[in-house]
């Protein structure tokens, strides 16, 4: 069976992006619970700038109390080159350096264009290997822009192509808007597959207009290896009706298992857990495995 790596990126770009304030006891048992379920890579939090987003204020409360646990990685998200300095003082294991696209997304989300931007990427990465961790990048609004429009492909490939020469465990192609189909997806992971090999390519996806499962599905076809999820699909604020969650990670492991995928995610734990999860921000989660169950019942042979 063919391995997909699954990261779980809840505790930092689901929460992030909800208007429920989750406690400091509350995030560290969100994790607990994904690495119970069998997650090994976990993005934990993001060290960022707490006026900008008041949701990652206690990243440091958060990295300082982490589920260790032998063979789980945690994730550290930076911005920039003071927050990756923030993340290695913190101990996370790898930093996630973000860059985007386009000129206008990297303004407003970073203060910075998008050149400075995988600029900064670059020297993040050469920062952590100082501090002998890894770091991975990630390239933000590759199949499109809130702000310019539409992203040419090759500027996402030459970026990816810069990217992985400084020297990265991956790189990330990220649909941060949730606008991508398919086949553009197919498209622009084998081209940047192509482009950094060996390295791995992962890939990030909203589930915005409701393409995030099939673009996972092309994406692996396509070389992929790796994927972002968030337990629940959680990350869609209730007050934006544009924003919405990642593709929930217990709907892409059903998926993929029953493809014949091996994520090594347990589909119950993922349930009991995207169902605390709803309790706790009073709502229900967008994923929907969580409502209908797993297929066959038991789950246990699926997943292992
Ligand atoms: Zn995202």
């Amino acid at each position: 069976m063919t391995k997909i790596q699954m990261v779980e990126v809840g505790p930092r770009d689901g929460l992030q992006n909800e208007s429920v304030l989750f406690t400091t006891s509350q995030k560290l048992e969100f994790i607990g619970r994904v690495v119970d379920a069998g997650a090994r890579r976990v993005e934990a939090a993001s060290f960022v700038n707490p006026k900008m987003v008041p949701q990652m204020a206690d990243a440091d409360a958060v990295a300082a109390s982490l589920p260790r646990r032998d063979g789980v990685t945690f994730i550290g998200l930076v911005l920039n080159k003071r927050g990756a300095l923030r993340a290695l003082e913190a101990g996370m294991d790898e930093l996630g350096a973000v860059c985007a696209a386009s000129d206008g997304f990297a303004i407003r989300n970073q203060g910075m264009t998008s050149d400075a931007s995988l600029a900064m990427c670059c020297e993040v990465v050469r920062l952590a290997r100082e501090h002998s961790r890894p770091a991975q990048i990630t390239i933000s609004t590759a199949f499109g822009c809130p702000f310019d429009g539409e992203v040419d492909p090759f500027r996402v490939v030459e970026m990816a192509r810069l990217a992985a020469a400084s020297g990265p465990v991956e790189v990330a192609i990220a649909d941060t808007i949730g606008v991508a189909s398919p086949g553009e997806v197919a498209a622009l992971v084998a081209r940047v597959a192509a482009a950094i090999k060996p390295l791995p390519v992962r890939v990030h996806f909203h589930n915005t207009r409701n393409t995030g499962l099939a673009n996972v599905w092309a994406a692996v076809q396509a070389g992929a290896n790796i994927v972002d999820a968030s337990l629940g699909g959680i990350g869609g604020c209730p007050f934006a009706p544009r924003a919405t969650g990642n593709v929930p990670t217990e709907d892409v492991a059903y998926m993929l298992g029953r493809s014949g995928y091996q994520t090594g995610l347990n589909l119950d734990s993922l349930i009991t857990s995207a169902r605390w999860l709803a309790g706790v921000m009073g709502r229900d989660v967008p994923g929907m495995l969580s409502r209908a169950g797993v297929f066959p019942q038991q789950s246990e042979a699926l997943i292992a």
